[in-house]
């Protein structure tokens, strides 16, 4: 590794290393060990190689020495060319060996950020829906990929920067002292002169970068949030653009600034160490042809010292900077290690057993709830605040209790705020409750293994959110074995066939975010189809807000008569269809069950439903009877649906 590399990585990795001074864990050394256990056989070899290599190293200065000191004494010229021919040996050599020590080193290093991403990949997707609504995404993908790659970057130079740099260390400078011990000490005595304030330097570098970086996050954030589709139009509607771009510039005017002064400290770090080496080079021409010229020193040992010297300042500095990169090393695994340690919440348990056969019925028994608080979900540092709220959530659920027998609808009604979507989460257990027991087929949900739960339960939500992908992938999802007949069939129950054939590319078109866009009405009969598809024995259905055209209204009621039938369902209604037929509606208010029983029972009792049913559900209706809207007002849902998810 040449001096000019070396500099590079002991500044890159003062400039990572982020909190020095945290104590060094035990626990996080064995974890690493943990991790890297299954590459022990490379690393061995690696560490043969580091220490060939700094044999090699010392060798070439010994050996130019006694070139010159055959040629000052014997003049031997089949001797010179013995040593030529050696010294070229050992530059092929040495070349072998470094890509060989590359070779591997990548081979290691790639090894340790697959291990370390499929491990965080695979943990971070068992993790509670609570912890996805918390966890900003830019943060968690960044802990994927930067501190991953910090991880192993920390871990390959601490491995080739302290093993091979302390053995090229240690032989040159045992070498050098057997030649000259007072060069040797004098030329050392010039080091602190240059490592103490470049040391200095480093630690304010590396407050720049860390600014940079939380600079840098800000703005990725925030672009993502800006440039996707609901926050553009948000700013459209409502955003100020000049002011948005002016604190847009701002930050970004602060990196550049920062970048500038990055490189400038950064060439003058390198360049300081060039000087300091250059200098000590003068010092050992002057006093070793000093002493040669007085005779207590040889020619050739003028020339070693000298050679050897421009070979020791390298792994110097970089063992200098050895313990910032060994922190550094920990705190990139310890981030990882952070989010590998996130328990969730909800798992299986190690009895779970499996969902009774048959229609099963459905029941909430005495059920209290609170939404968990932020610590037991998510990271501080993945939420961008400085500590989370250990405080817990306050009680949403106040003893809800109801059943739905085998291939009953019941429905849940009740404003905004009252507490269904809450209800609807407990079933398919996206959190557990605090109290009480909610049992599918009379079994607590807590005691079925998740595999099991999936297969039995469907959800459909408001959004029906598609991923960027095909009409087939998507539909796949529920059934990986689906063929296309099943693939048309469900489409057809859901009373899609016919769009999907008008489609572009048929099954083939790409829809989501960035593909065709589907109408609000064609998103929720796509999750439908979903449900047809996956045959799921109950279903949750949070029936879509927007109030969709008659068509694409009476096609949604049809395609849900098709996928309730013969199905337990928990439906939050917002349409009067299901409402009236529903086998039992409860009307939720404050989080509990305020009233209960069939439309007509509920009408005639002339409480709160009677009242709710005016305002809620006969509106929409005469709304409905005017003119017919033709396009469904889909990007309003999504702008309520973003600003609700914001708050
Ligand atoms: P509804 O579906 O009837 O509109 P919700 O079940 O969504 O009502 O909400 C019930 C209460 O729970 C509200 O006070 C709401 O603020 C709160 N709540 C909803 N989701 C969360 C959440 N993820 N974390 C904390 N509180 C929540």
């Amino acid at each position: 590794m040449s001096m000019e590399t070396t500099a590079w990585t002991q500044l890159h990795s003062v400039m990572n290393a982020e909190r020095e001074t945290r104590p060094f864990s035990r626990v996080t050394l064995r974890r690493i060990a943990v991790f890297a256990r299954p590459h022990r056989r490379r690393i061995a070899l690696f560490v043969v190689l580091g220490v060939l290599t700094a044999l090699l190293a010392v060798a070439t200065p010994v050996l130019a020495g006694d070139v010159v000191d055959t040629i000052v004494n014997d003049g031997d010229e089949a001797a010179v060319v013995r040593l030529a021919l050696l010294i070229a040996a050992i530059a092929v050599a040495e070349a072998a060996l470094g890509i060989l020590g590359r070779r591997l080193s990548a081979r290691l290093g790639e090894g340790l950020i697959l291990d370390l991403r499929t491990a965080v990949f695979d943990h971070v997707q068992r993790m509670p829906v609570a912890f996805f609504t918390r966890t900003r995404t830019g943060a968690l993908v960044s802990r994927l990929n930067n501190d991953v790659i910090g991880a192993q970057r920390a871990f390959s130079n601490t491995l080739s920067g302290v093993v091979s740099n302390l053995v090229t260390l240690v032989l040159t400078l045992a070498v050098m002292l057997t030649l000259s011990w007072q060069i040797t000490l004098l030329s050392l005595v010039l080091l602190p002169v240059f490592v103490v304030p470049a040391r200095r330097m480093g630690h304010r570098m590396a407050r720049m970068q860390r600014e940079a970086a939380t600079l840098n996050a800000a703005m990725g954030t925030r672009m993502t949030e800006r440039f996707s589709a609901p926050g553009a139009t948000l700013v459209k509607l409502f955003g100020r653009p000049e002011q948005e771009s002016e604190e847009f510039a701002a930050r970004a005017r602060r990196v550049a600034e920062i970048g500038v002064r990055t490189a400038t400290a950064q060439s003058v770090f390198i360049t300081a160490l060039t000087l300091v080496s250059a200098l000590a080079l003068a010092l050992v021409y002057g006093l070793g042809g000093w002493f040669a010229l007085r005779g207590t020193l040889e020619a050739g040992a003028v020339v070693s010292l000298a050679l050897l010297l421009t070979r020791m300042y390298a792994p110097l500095t970089a063992l200098a900077g050895a313990r910032v990169e060994v922190m550094s090393a920990l705190v990139s695994f310890e981030r990882v290690f952070e989010v590998l340690d996130l328990r969730p919440l909800i798992e299986d348990r190690p009895d779970a057993r499996d969902v009774p056969e048959g229609p099963v019925s459905v029941e909430f028994d005495d059920v209290r709830f609170g939404y968990p608080s932020a610590d037991k979900v998510s990271l501080a540092s993945l939420e961008e605040v400085a500590t989370l709220d250990t405080r817990g959530g306050d009680e949403v659920l106040h003893g809800v209790s109801f059943r739905a027998e085998p291939g009953q609808t019941v429905a849940l009604v009740g404003s905004s705020g009252a507490g269904k979507s809450t209800i609807a989460q407990l079933l398919p257990r996206l959190y557990d409750v605090d109290a009480g027991a909610v049992r599918l087929g009379g079994v607590d949900v807590r005691d079925l293994s998740a595999t099991s739960l999936r297969a039995a339960l469907g959800m459909v939500t408001q959004d029906g959110h598609l991923f960027h992908d095909t009409v087939r992938a998507n539909l796949l999802l529920a059934r990986p074995s689906a063929d296309d007949t099943d693939l048309w069939d469900a489409l057809r129950r859901a009373r899609l066939d016919a769009l999907v054939r008008s489609l572009p590319d048929g099954l083939d078109t790409v829809v989501g975010e960035r593909g065709y866009r589907l109408s609000g009405g064609e998103r929720q009969r796509m999750t439908i189809a979903r449900l047809l598809l996956a045959g799921q024995r109950v279903v949750v259905l949070d029936e879509a807000t927007a109030h969709l055209d008659n068509t694409s209204e009476a096609a949604v009621q049809e395609a849900l008569a098709e996928a309730l039938e013969g199905r337990t369902a928990l439906v939050i209604a917002h349409r009067l269809s299901t409402v009236r037929t529903a086998d039992l509606i409860l009307v939720v208010e404050d989080g509990r069950i305020a009233e209960r029983g069939t439309h007509e029972e509920l009408l005639a009792a002339g409480g709160r439903y009677a009242e709710l049913y005016r305002t809620q559900f006969e509106q929409p209706l005469s709304a409905k009877l005017g003119p017919q809207t033709p396009q469904e007002p889909t990007d309003n849902d999504s702008i309520i649906a973003s600003t609700r998810s914001a708050t």
